[in-house]
């Protein structure tokens, strides 16, 4: 998408450890016109799937996640994330393991909010390692809901992420797909292809 990608290019700042800030578009100030068209275009893809409801992580994958879930008027569940659950009997768990805070937490969405009648479309922010989509995979899994895809605002594609979602035969698709990072700047996939 090449509007996500000129906005990479003109406002993304590439930090150490492979991790690109986008602080002032989708990680803590948020474009809300930017998320309208990311919207539009996870919807354009995944319209007429039968998608009952979107997934996602908190706190950065629920701007997209919303716009898409207006967008094919579904409802949209954030995951929560916590330190440590105590065994909660309401609600679907897993454990992810944050690239950029290099921690473990817990995440949780209660098990009145997603049904084995789903079929979910997960949102994310950004695929790196795949933890955050391998977690809301397996409460999917849990809850004997369907995945019918994964839709992520920019992917690393030099990590392990896309892999992961491959192994499992699950569609994804990437509105910006990053292959390296190069003297501080970003290397798009389309570049290449141009
Ligand atoms: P993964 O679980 O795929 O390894 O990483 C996904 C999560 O880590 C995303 O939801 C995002 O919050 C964070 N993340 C991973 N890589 C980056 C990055 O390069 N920049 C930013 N801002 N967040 C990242």
């Amino acid at each position: 998408m090449k509007l996500l990608e000129d906005r990479i290019k003109r406002d993304g700042k590439v930090l150490e450890g492979n991790v690109l800030k986008v602080d002032n578009f989708l990680n803590h100030q948020v474009d809300p016109d930017l998320m309208f068209e990311m919207g539009e275009e996870f919807a354009r893809l995944f319209r007429g799937e039968g998608i009952t409801k979107i997934l996602t992580v908190e706190s950065s994958g629920i701007a997209p996640a919303i716009l898409t879930g207006l967008q094919l008027h579904v409802p949209v569940v954030f995951a929560r994330k916590h330190k440590s659950l105590t065994l909660v009997n309401d609600m679907y768990t897993s454990t992810v393991y944050s690239y950029t805070k290099k921690v473990s937490n817990e995440i949780a969405i209660s098990k009145k909010f997603l049904a084995d009648t789903d079929k979910v479309l997960i949102i994310d922010d950004f695929l790196a390692n795949g933890q955050a989509v391998a977690g809301l995979i397996d409460i999917c899994e849990q809850a004997g809901a369907v995945i019918d895809g994964v839709g992520i605002a920019i992917e690393k594609t030099f990590q392990r992420g896309h892999e992961l979602i491959a192994e499992k035969q699950i569609r994804l698709e990437s509105l910006a797909k990053i292959t390296a990072f190069k003297d501080g700047k970003v290397v798009f996939e389309s570049d290449q292809e141009a």
